[in-house]
């Protein structure tokens, strides 16, 4: 089988490795589709701290169930299945409290283990979620990306009446607005981004109103329309970010952040305190691949709006640095592995 293997940094390569055997409470998934995201052109660069080499990249897969080891029902032979990358001990106290995405000893498929960028994978089977016939294979891919946003704003528990701020029109950004409107039903929801094509993706996502704030500043145009945002996510996770958040937050707003910038960010206490802001942060999924199934199948979030490119495995270099490079045309590239 062929697999995208990272051998050392900078150094990508397509290798012939032999069928991989499903191990006792695995399943072997012949993927179909998978998602390109930030994190694989990080670990191809060396960028990304986890990261061990040599690596088989990818972790937003989906497939159908063509092996299964020891201690897994057969009857899944032939399931569509998406997967969740993350491995957890499920007895550490994260993981005793529901958050396995920061357990112990957490394992996150295609990162710390080998991922779906291959035409074969083996992961646990309670890591393989059933994905029922509504759901299109393209769509069935992006489960993933949109729990992101649906464990964000399951710490957020947005409200119809918050007006949000949503730093950054990438992919987090595009699946916390469809989220935040489709799933919460948030009445007014502002973007800002330093792309005018990402603003127009925000758009079409269901953003109420953009901000370019590549020439104008966020704060004049939020404080001259009285706008006090209740609700903020920082999908653009640049450490300069949350200060100015605290800033134009309401008194009693949230502040959520993905970022994993290791530079510092300077905050006080006074900013935080004098207005009773609560910040949250999210890293993964918790458990919300049955979630973001259940928005699909209803109809509540589209996935398709996310989707620009579609490439065979073959190109995955030429796919990945489209993804990395040209943020005004590419937003989700999806890898085709079988039809
Ligand atoms: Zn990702
Ligand atoms: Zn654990």
């Amino acid at each position: 089988m062929r697999s995208v293997v990272i051998e050392s940094p900078d150094r990508l390569v397509i290798e012939q490795r032999p069928l991989p055997e499903p191990a006792e409470g695995e399943v072997r998934v012949k993927v179909a589709l998978a998602g390109i995201c930030g994190s694989d052109v990080h670990i191809w660069h060396g960028h990304n701290p986890f990261a061990k080499y040599p690596r088989v990249i990818g972790h937003e897969f989906f497939g159908t169930i063509d092996a299964t080891g020891p201690g897994v029902d057969p009857a899944r032979l032939g399931e569509r299945v998406s997967v969740d990358p993350v491995v957890s001990c499920g007895h550490c106290y994260p993981c005793s409290v529901g958050r396995p995405n920061v357990c112990t000893s957490l394992q996150v498929i295609g990162v710390h283990c080998d991922g779906g960028f291959s035409d074969y994978a083996c992961v646990p089977a309670r890591n393989a979620w059933h994905i029922p016939d509504a759901i299109s294979d393209r769509h069935a891919t992006m489960v993933e990306p949109f729990t992101i946003a649906a464990n964000i704003t399951a710490q957020l528990k947005p409200t119809p009446d918050d007006i949000a701020l949503i730093y950054g029109a990438g992919p987090m950004g595009l699946t916390v607005i469809q989220a935040l409107k489709g799933v919460y039903g948030v009445k007014q929801v502002i973007v800002a981004d330093r792309i005018a094509e990402r603003l127009v993706m925000a758009t079409n996502n269901g953003a109420d109103k953009v901000v370019d704030n590549s020439h104008q500043s966020l704060e004049d145009i939020l404080n001259k329309a009285g706008i006090r945002p209740t609700l903020i996510v920082d999908a653009a996770c640049h450490p300069s970010i949350l200060q100015q958040a605290i800033n134009l937050a309401s008194p009693a707003a949230r502040i959520g952040i993905m970022g994993f910038s290791g530079e510092p960010c300077t905050i006080t206490q006074q900013s935080l305190t004098s207005k009773e802001i609560s910040l949250f942060s999210s890293r993964l999924n918790s458990n919300r691949f049955p979630d973001v199934i259940s928005w699909m199948a209803q109809g509540k979030v589209d996935p398709e709006k996310l989707i620009t490119h579609c490439l065979p495995l073959e190109e995955v270099q030429a796919a990945l640095t489209l993804f990395a490079t040209d943020q005004r045309t590419c937003c989700k590239v999806l890898l085709q592995m079988h039809n």
